[in-house]
């Protein structure tokens, strides 16, 4: 079933299609530690896009040809359900899969201490269940969660964040029918305290003025997506702490 283009993506007021302005992010709920059977997950709602995210280790390595004798080996796996976009997705892996899985890891591999663990594997899975554009930057942002979740030593969160161009104007987070009825998408990855673009890609055609705009854009978007990453994190623990005083208390109480 194919989409028909819409005659405009922003209109006169500079809003769009979903009633955002250029600037604004998608709404975004993000949940932590959501598979107990996966040393630590996340699991997000960007929009209309749902993404798992799972990681397994540091873990023995297998095949072990494979372990790295100074570090862990950080295995990356990005998946779409054949569910997860209108028309089926084949189950069989693409190269769009296969490409986004090495970028994602690419991505991380500088927020993680892999050094600790030498000889072993830090295997994340990451599973989008529906898809709607800038799922490898809503990926980013749940893997990395799931990294911090499973306890990996780590310099900081990633956060991920496509910024383009739509109807001559520059648009932060697209959805799927901005990025392709657009003229450009450009998704990027950032660390926020050490100032680092971790994933810089591009589709489409840009002034150099433009670029720089969008990078700029894309870095800010990534800044409010890491608030966010930072406060999802904080809750868990605190309620987790939260739960074990009760607990303590409880046991005191029933020692009296
Ligand atoms: P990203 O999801 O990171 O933006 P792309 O730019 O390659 O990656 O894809 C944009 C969007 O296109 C996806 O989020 C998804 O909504 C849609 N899409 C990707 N692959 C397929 C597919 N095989 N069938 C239908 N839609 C797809």
């Amino acid at each position: 079933m194919s989409q028909k283009k819409p005659e405009k993506l922003v209109d006169e007021n500079n809003i769009r299609l979903d009633g955002r302005k250029l600037n604004d992010i998608r709404p975004v709920k993000i949940e932590v530690g959501v598979l107990s059977n996966a040393d630590g997950s996340a699991y997000i709602e960007q929009g209309k896009n749902r993404i798992l995210a799972g990681v397994y280790g540091p873990r023995e390595i297998h095949p072990r040809h494979q372990a790295l004798p100074d570090r862990a080996a950080l295995r990356c796996r990005y998946h779409m359900a054949p569910f997860s976009v209108q028309e089926r997705k084949s189950p069989a892996p693409s190269r769009r899969e296969q490409e986004i899985s090495k970028v994602m890891r690419e991505a991380l591999l500088p927020s993680v201490f892999t050094e600790y663990y030498p000889r072993t594997a830090i295997d994340l899975f990451v599973e989008v269940l529906q898809a709607d554009g800038g799922t490898r930057c809503a990926g980013i942002i749940v893997a990395s969660l799931a990294l911090a979740d499973a306890g990996i030593p780590m310099l900081e969160l990633v956060s991920a964040c496509a910024a383009g161009n739509a109807d001559g104007r520059l648009i932060l987070d697209l959805t799927d029918g901005e990025d392709k009825n657009g003229e450009a998408d450009m998704p990027l990855a950032y660390m926020s305290n050490s100032n680092a673009v971790t994933l810089l890609q591009m589709d489409g055609m840009v002034t150099q003025e433009e670029f720089e705009q969008m990078v700029n854009m894309a870095i800010e978007g990534c800044k409010q997506l890491n608030q966010i990453q930072k406060e999802v994190l904080k809750t868990k623990y605190l309620n987790a702490k939260e739960a074990d005083t009760e607990k303590e208390e409880e046991a005191k109480e029933e020692a009296a």
